[in-house]
């Protein structure tokens, strides 16, 4: 398998899964995807049908990653799905299933169901990809005697669900920014209660955009970089996408009975990161029959799929909403797609993301591209915050289940897109413990929390206070890699 950029570098050179795993984006600035997907035979499907996570992700993968030998990818796949790291679920008797599919009822002449992906250590749904890169990571260092030091920005989930990847992993420190008192104490006590000797929480006297810019700054010092041996762990890394994959098959299995039936599946959508992951599924070979992208008053991705015109949003057009792990102004993976729309195209990608850049968007209304986009299965839909609230409570009250912030963004969408005989999968993103304040809202109650959260917030907290400054956050890094 080799991989090429969506914007043609690399075009007759070998990019191995193995060389793109610790990168990000590719030289051009393009976004790596394989030259082609591998497609699933209908004998594989059938076979896969009754595999557990890990084997299921071992199966999946090895097509992505062949420079991988397979005892290796078999090895590290089952050390990462087990119940032990995906322990928090809400009823024992799934604690084996990795993800869960919760039927909540029958609605539009179908049944309507959550898929669990927050199970694991950090409730939401980023450990379901992040473990395993935590493993591929410090498997590949290993292999080449390599160290890295792993830089990001973080106003909650991704931070921390990198941090509980890359714990006491080998060759591997993390430097992770947060906005000094700006998250919620569970949040908060989730990130600083770690106490393992690699992971390093800074929280910086600003807002969550002085720790990105700060992480731009950085990174944008190429030979600090380069010497300090820097890397990230964003939502546009390959290897994070493809771990994504596998939930889709086990979803699809798990809510049919024949390879001959079709399924929908509706994702709660920021960076485009998950529902990428559901087109390459669908591309490989999967029986979708819709992917519904649900976003909440960000609508950047909602106008797209509704319009054909992408108009990223400035930051003073982004609204800090109840559904914060959606509130983009521009979503990273979307170009994967529009490769794949435009045709693997490359020039044409490379002059539309221009246009972003220069002109703030790209309408594929008047080329008459957008046309396909239901040749690609995507429809749309976006929710607000008297939205979330209602659906919340109306499915605590209906199905006696409490779901976050996020889910209900997917759920909300999904009725819009029911069809009588094909079942509707919303991914369930987060727990709701994670987003107290608007359980409490619409439940007027407080949110479930799993057993092993309890008293979080009295645990003892590591972290350092730095003053928004670049410098300031280079010399502590380059103070902790001599
Ligand atoms: C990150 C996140 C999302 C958005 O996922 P993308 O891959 O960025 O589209 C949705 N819900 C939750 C809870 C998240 O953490």
């Amino acid at each position: 398998m080799n991989y090429i950029s969506t914007r043609g570098a690399g075009i007759g050179e070998r990019h191995t899964f193995s060389d793109i795993l610790l990168g990000g984006l590719a030289k051009d600035g393009g976004l790596y995807l394989p030259n082609e997907y591998p497609k699933v035979s209908a004998d594989e499907l059938a076979r896969w049908r009754a595999l557990p996570y890990a084997d299921l992700a071992f199966e999946i993968l090895r097509k992505f990653s062949d420079d991988i030998p397979d005892e290796d990818l078999r090895e590290l796949t089952r050390r990462t799905y087990t119940a032990q790291v995906y322990c928090n679920v809400r009823d024992e008797e799934n604690a084996a299933q990795i993800t869960p599919l919760k039927t909540l009822g029958v609605e539009g002449g179908a049944p309507l169901s959550l898929l669990e992906l927050s199970n694991g250590p950090t409730l939401a749904f980023k450990d379901m990809a992040m473990q395993l890169l935590g493993n591929l990571f410090e498997y590949t260092l290993a292999k080449h005697g390599q160290t890295l030091n792993i830089l990001g920005a973080t106003s909650g989930d991704t931070g921390s669900a990198a941090e509980y990847a890359m714990r006491g992993k080998k060759g591997i420190r993390v430097f992770m920014l947060s906005p000094h008192k700006k998250m919620s104490a569970f949040q908060t006590a989730q990130m600083y209660s770690l106490q393992d000797p690699n992971i390093f929480n800074i929280a910086i006297e600003g807002v969550f955009d002085d720790c990105q810019d700060i992480v731009k700054a950085v990174s944008n010092d190429h030979a600090f970089k380069a010497q300090q041996k820097i890397g990230t762990v964003n939502s546009i890394n390959w290897a994070r996408v493809v771990a994504q994959v596998v939930y889709y098959f086990k979803g699809y299995f798990a809510a049919t009975k024949s390879n001959d039936e079709r399924v929908s599946f509706t994702v709660p959508s920021g960076n485009f990161g998950n529902v990428c992951a559901g087109h390459i599924a669908r591309m490989m070979g999967l029986p979708v029959e819709k992917l519904v992208v649900a976003t909440n008053e960000n609508d950047v991705l909602d106008e797209f799929f509704r319009t054909g015109i992408y108009r990223v949003r400035k930051s003073s057009e982004t609204y800090h909403t109840s559904s914060p792990s959606m509130d983009i102004s521009k979503a990273s993976n979307f170009e994967r797609f529009v490769f794949d729309l435009l045709g693997r195209d490359p020039k044409r990608v490379l002059q539309l993301f221009r246009d972003v850049e220069e002109k703030g968007g790209f309408d594929l209304q008047a080329s008459g591209d957008f046309a396909r986009v239901q040749e690609f299965g995507f429809v749309s839909g976006r929710s607000s915050h008297d939205d979330r609230v209602d659906t919340i409570r109306d499915v605590f009250e209906q199905y006696d289940t409490m779901i976050d912030t996020h889910t209900a963004d997917g759920v909300k969408v999904a009725r819009e897109h029911l069809q009588a005989g094909i079942p509707m999968i919303v991914l369930e993103t987060a727990q709701p413990i994670k987003f107290g304040e608007t359980i409490r809202e619409a439940l007027e109650r407080e949110p479930e929390r799993p057993a092993a959260f309890s008293g979080i917030e009295d645990l003892p907290q590591r972290f350092e206070v730095l003053g928004n400054d670049a410098e300031r956050v280079k010399e502590f890094v380059a103070e902790r890699t001599r």
